[in-house]
């Protein structure tokens, strides 16, 4: 028997780990600290009620002979599939019932659509990024090399036409930066990929927080992206489901591919995938009702609002950011020239307030750091104020 040595190559995941042992450290001295946390990244509000509400009827479904559903259809339920497809049609964008799969979150899809690539392939991540996109390639023996996201491209790197790629990941809005591509920055990738017969991971887990109407809301509504762009989206930020678990992924069927990648997939799904519980599809579907739309909105506003705060109250101590405006996350840059870490034990220390250190999502990450907007509006104001006291 040999294991996967891939596993040896993966970096050891220290910063949340990091962040809770100095925080524990912290609080056995100062017990008496009331410490604000704004580095979480889950959120903190409940299920909409007519999740919930759905939920529940489901449950009663399940409870009675007449109702009781076993096994998933395919790749998820009518009546989830075409909530989605009219989810898309609001942004002009025709999807076939076919090319949408119900998943269970985004994260799982994106580790598992590594199935359907060859190890030969060469892999583009942007540097700082959300850590699963590179360590699922390297379990698996992938080269990965980055393109560097920095201040001086407003953390939205563009493709170096002299660099070759096979499988390229976006994430757009950014975790952690914020920063969200336009449509026509998005097209030029597009063209890249096409170019290169490239395929583009775009995950798109934060796309109900886009207010710019020059950002879009998926890849498909740029002319050529469904010969290119596989999308994953997620209920997890959008409606609250971190614990509930649904998502979708989009493959469409005129992807350019020696193979057909949305036959592959489904066959990938039905094979090593039993689908999502009916009570989960049922609470998914209540979110793309009108009722559901109108109370996720509320939840999503009342986030937005907060980074409002944030934005407001780094602009009050002259502290240079990005993101924030379509997306929960803000990205600053640690003042006085400060490490990340220097910062987050100052942050700590002197106005106790916990965030999350830039290098952490990689080398580039160095001297920045991540706050977010899944905090309560009375604490995400106290910690601005904090920090202004703490900056003198
Ligand atoms: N993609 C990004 C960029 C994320 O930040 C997260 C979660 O934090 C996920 C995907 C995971 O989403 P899910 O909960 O649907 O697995």
């Amino acid at each position: 028997m040999k294991i996967n040595h891939n596993y040896d190559n993966i970096k050891k995941s220290y910063l949340f780990s990091e962040i809770s042992h100095r925080l524990r450290d912290y609080t056995a001295a100062h017990p008496e600290a009331d410490i604000i946390k704004m580095g979480i990244g889950d959120v903190t509000l409940p299920l909409a009620p007519a999740v919930v509400e759905a939920m529940h009827r489901a449950a009663d479904e399940m409870g009675r002979k007449e109702t009781f559903r076993g096994y998933v259809d395919d790749n998820g339920y009518d009546f989830l599939i075409n909530a989605i497809k009219g989810y898309y049609s609001t942004f002009g964008v025709d999807l076939d019932y076919w090319e949408i799969f119900v998943s269970d979150g985004a994260k799982s899809d994106l580790g598992n659509i590594l199935d359907l690539f060859d190890a030969d392939n060469t892999v583009l991540v942007t540097d700082p990024v959300y850590p699963v996109y590179v360590d699922t390639n390297v379990m698996a023996g992938r080269k990965v090399i980055f393109s560097n996201a920095a201040e001086q491209n407003g953390f939205l790197p563009m493709p170096d036409p002299d660099v070759h790629a096979d499988i390229i990941y976006l994430c757009t809005p950014n975790n952690p930066t914020g920063a969200a591509y336009t449509r026509e920055q998005l097209k030029v990738w597009i063209d890249y990929a096409k170019k290169n017969g490239a395929v583009i991971l775009l995950d798109s887990a934060y796309e109900a927080f886009i207010t710019d109407p020059d950002v879009p809301h998926s890849a498909y509504e740029i002319e050529g992206a469904k010969e290119c762009v596989i999308e994953f989206c997620s209920l997890s930020k959008t409606a609250g489901f971190t614990g509930t678990r649904c998502g979708y992924t989009v493959v469409p069927k005129a992807l350019k591919a020696d193979g057909d990648l949305n036959a592959m997939w489904l066959r990938r799904q039905t094979t090593k995938f039993n689908g999502v519980a009916y009570v989960i599809q049922r609470a998914a579907e209540a979110v793309f009702s009108p009722e559901g739309q109108k109370q996720i909105r509320e939840n999503i506003a009342y986030y937005q609002e907060n980074a409002k705060i944030l934005m407001n109250g780094l602009d009050r101590c002259g502290i240079k950011y990005f993101g924030g405006k379509n997306s929960p996350y803000i990205w600053l840059k640690c003042p006085g020239g400060m490490g990340s870490w220097e910062f987050f034990d100052k942050l700590l220390e002197e106005a106790n307030v916990v965030g999350t250190p830039g290098e952490g999502f990689g080398e580039n990450g160095k001297g920045y750091f991540r706050l977010t907007s899944f905090s309560t509006h009375e604490k995400t104001a106290e910690a601005m104020e904090r920090l202004y006291k703490m900056l003198g």
